[in-house]
């Protein structure tokens, strides 16, 4: 049987078989042979509100009626991005940030390594051009984002990438402090997850993030905050920056944003970088997107905001994640798995060795739960910031089943 017409992403091109997923329900997805599936994943760690809201299709529906998109660029803007922007530089810890929108976290952090450079540019030091990315981190696939990667296999196969990356370990800060005092005056930023999600689920070590943001201050770097996972609520704040107390000057964001009902992304500019791109009244960001600032994206944001607030969403993500935590635990204590890691409502149970965690993926389908393997040796969860105890308590459940 030849492969489908769909060229899918992460996925090889010969494979012909897929799981049709037709409809969702809060924390539920339904395939196309009427099976119920818990989404332990929020589908690609997107879904915080969860699916089927009546309050964000109505947001979309109005809009698109309205107006479903203008372009933004000069002399053009719409309301749901500026009331969008408005309500977003009020959530970081950042110093008077502004926001530039995109569609897609690939593009929100090769946004954001643009920025980072063409504000050195723009201060007079255009010899700043190095980023500094830690192993294990995900970036996206755009070629920036690509050269950043810290997932080795990711970077491989596409020929040269951009030049002037460097990655170093992300469990040990030391080659980071030795990379800064040799060559501290050509760095423009480091960029980090604040926690690690599809490298492995890593928190960072104590004191890793800490040091980073001192080792941009003493050497006029800046620091880009990956939120594309952490922010919005999956640890409980939000953004991962806050939950981890170092203040970034540049966040990436994506998915939660939306939950995915419209792609939307974006990066908060902090007014060190804002500064130097300002300061020359006739200078022209030449960069940006014929989606960055969709009205009808923005209008999906504010509604996901909206219910996010209302139905106090951060907090009931140190809940689930307390109660998801406690419950994976557990099946290590059994010796079932080898091992637990992740912070707020974000996990990683390590496979003992022998243990192939496509092949627990797959006897989890079965069991009715979608967990996400991460290589060979972690299954990752990230469930809907919606789900209810009993639906942690089946991804817990049939995790041991599957085991
Ligand atoms: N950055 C991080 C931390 C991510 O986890 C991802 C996607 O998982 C991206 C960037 C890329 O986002 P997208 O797939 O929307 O381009």
């Amino acid at each position: 049987m030849s492969p489908p017409p769909f060229l899918h992403p992460f996925t090889p091109p010969a494979k012909n078989e897929f799981l049709t997923i037709v409809r969702g329900d809060g924390a539920l997805v339904y395939d196309s042979a009427g099976n119920e599936y818990v989404d332990g994943m929020a589908s690609l760690w997107f879904a915080n509100v969860g699916y089927g809201r009546p309050e964000v299709i109505a947001a979309i529906t109005e809009q698109v009626g309205r107006l479903h998109a203008y372009h933004c660029f000069d002399p053009f803007t719409n309301e749901p991005a500026d009331q969008l922007a408005e309500r977003l530089i009020a959530l970081p810890p950042m110093d008077d940030p502004r926001v530039f929108f995109a569609s897609s976290g690939s593009e929100a952090v090769d946004t954001a390594f643009k920025l980072a450079r063409a504000a050195h540019v723009q201060a007079g030091h255009p010899e700043r051009q190095i980023m500094v990315s830690r192993s294990a981190g995900y970036h996206g696939t755009n070629f920036g984002g690509t050269s950043a990667q810290g997932i080795i296999p990711n970077r491989e196969g596409f020929g040269d990438l951009v030049p002037h990356f460097v990655t170093v370990p992300h469990d040990d800060i030391e080659p980071m402090a030795t990379l800064f005092a040799e060559r501290g005056n050509e760095i423009a930023a480091v960029v980090t997850e604040p926690l690690q999600g599809a490298g492995g689920v890593y928190p960072p070590p104590d004191g890793y993030l800490e040091a980073t943001r001192r080792l941009c201050d003493d050497h006029g770097a800046f620091l880009i905050m990956d939120e594309v996972i952490c922010g919005f609520g999956r640890l409980g704040t939000w953004f991962g920056s806050e939950y981890y107390g170092v203040r970034p000057d540049l966040i990436t964001f994506a998915k939660a944003i939306t939950s995915g009902y419209v792609p939307l992304s974006g990066v908060l500019v902090g007014s060190a970088v804002c500064g130097p791109l300002e300061a020359d009244r006739d200078w022209v960001l030449r960069t940006g997107y014929t989606y960055s600032g969709h009205a009808t994206a923005c209008a999906a944001a504010l509604a996901c905001l909206d219910v996010t607030e209302s139905e106090g969403l951060l907090a009931r993500a140190t809940q689930l994640g307390e109660r998801l935590q406690a419950g994976l635990r557990s099946l290590v204590d059994d010796g079932l798995y080898a091992g637990v890691r992740g912070e707020g409502c974000v996990y990683a149970l390590a496979m003992h060795e022998g243990q192939d965690a496509p092949t627990v993926r797959n006897r989890l389908l079965e069991e009715g739960v979608i967990l996400r393997p991460l290589g060979p040796t972690a299954l990752s969860t990230c469930p809907p910031l919606v789900a209810s105890d009993e639906q942690i308590d089946r991804i817990v459940d049939a995790a041991a089943t599957a085991a």
